[in-house]
């Protein structure tokens, strides 16, 4: 059910904003207590630009929050040994509450072999599988940023989700499945369906959803004939298409045909301006949890 009142407008801003001002005001009672500030450690192997652009964004972040960062940078062809040593020295150090590998990493490293690598109880990103078993469990730690961010983006814009046709356009580890579990939990009670790239008619899916998620990476691919009227509309993705007039030669677009749908839907996130800052704050407050872990010796 959508609150016909609220703002057509999923203000992704606004709303990292409230997020992050709770996390700092959190972690000024916890340092009041006499704990140090949480400390988060990246890892970013090679010189991927948007994965460098994420890591400063994330530590931009942390440090309006007081959270402390460190990010080590290592050349692309560090070996997959090299990398698991460093996570290892990370597990170990006492000062490290968070701890989080950015992906993708280069092609001669195998991911899962390092995301098992990370100790569960420092997995900020929620990826380790005792951390998704977790989840599915539904007694999670840490639940991955994007789907929690969406979660916190539905419930403070008032979007009850209960009893929603639900479809999640996208089956990857770190969106799609943790957010049709979460979707899935008693707490939010929406009917789940998820699509992907082997979906047939996805069209007939996707016009049947009362709250549409589209996380497949594809720009601009969800249209208005794709949409029912009064829709609520979560754009994931994160696409470059080229663009000659801007200083940088591209524009981020979601998976969403935005001025196309937007009319139809109740409620929609915008690309830039949505889900990838409620993604950031998220993150933040899983560190602050990380940080209560240790102190917790757990
Ligand atoms: P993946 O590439 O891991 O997964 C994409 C999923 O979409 C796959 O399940 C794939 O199906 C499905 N898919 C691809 N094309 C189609 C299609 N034409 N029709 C139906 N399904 C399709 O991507 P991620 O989950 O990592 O990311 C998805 C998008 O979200 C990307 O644009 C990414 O940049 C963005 N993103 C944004 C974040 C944020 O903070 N806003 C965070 C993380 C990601 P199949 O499994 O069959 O291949």
């Amino acid at each position: 059910m959508t609150d016909a009142t609220a703002p057509k407008l999923i203000d992704g801003r606004e709303l990292a904003q409230a997020v992050r001002d709770e996390v700092r005001a959190a972690i000024n009672d916890w340092t009041d207590e006499g704990h140090r500030p949480p400390f988060l450690s990246a890892v970013l192997v090679g010189d991927n630009a948007a994965s460098e652009a994420y890591v400063r964004g994330k530590e931009k972040d942390a440090a309006e929050v007081g959270i402390d960062t460190n990010t080590h940078h290592l050349d692309a062809d560090t070996s997959q040994s090299a990398l698991l040593d460093l996570v290892h020295n990370l597990n170990a150090d006492p000062s490290v509450d968070g701890l989080l590998v950015q992906l993708p990493l280069p092609d001669h490293i195998d991911e899962q072999t390092v995301i098992d690598a990370v100790d569960p109880s420092k997995d900020v990103d929620g990826f380790h599988p005792e951390n998704l078993g977790r989840l599915l469990r539904g007694t999670p730690r840490y639940i991955p940023a994007t789907p929690y961010g969406i979660m916190e983006m539905l419930s403070r814009s008032n979007v009850d989700t209960e009893g929603m046709d639900a479809v999640v356009v996208g089956r990857s580890n770190i969106v799609g499945k943790p957010l049709a579990n979460l979707l899935l939990r008693r707490t939010a009670n929406a009917t789940v369906t998820v699509c992907h790239s082997r979906t047939r008619d996805l069209a007939a899916h996707t016009r049947r959803a009362d709250l549409l998620v589209a996380a497949a990476g594809q720009a601009a691919f969800i249209d208005g004939d794709m949409v029912t009227e009064g829709a609520v509309v979560i754009d994931v993705g994160i696409n470059r298409v080229e663009d000659a007039s801007t200083e940088r030669g591209y524009r981020l677009v979601g998976d969403v045909d935005f001025d196309d749908v937007r009319p139809k839907a109740a409620r929609i996130t915008p690309v830039p301006g949505g889900v990838g800052l409620m993604t950031r704050a998220m993150l933040l407050k899983n560190t602050l949890q990380a940080a209560r872990l240790r102190a917790e010796g757990s």
